[in-house]
């Protein structure tokens, strides 16, 4: 007898969560944000700018191609 309610609390218990998940399902068509920008610093004029504006040489990073051009400058 113990079993047969162990059973059963087990089976109320899982009709319990698909209900509420059922209830819960958030819409599927939310819009897919937009990976997160990462500042990178001007090598010679050492500005940030956002990753996605500025231009990459191997591991340093401008903030135009002007500045790439003209390479990497101690700030002073
Ligand atoms: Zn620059």
């Amino acid at each position: 007898m113990g079993l047969l309610r162990l059973i059963l609390l087990g089976f109320i218990i899982a009709l319990g969560v698909w209900v509420w998940r059922r209830f819960n399902r958030r819409p599927s068509n939310t819009v897919q944000q937009p990976a997160a920008k990462t500042m990178v610093r001007c090598a010679h004029c050492h500005v940030h700018v956002a990753n996605d504006r500025a231009v990459q040489q191997g591991q340093i990073w401008y903030c135009c191609k002007q500045h790439l051009a003209q390479g990497p400058k101690a700030r002073d």
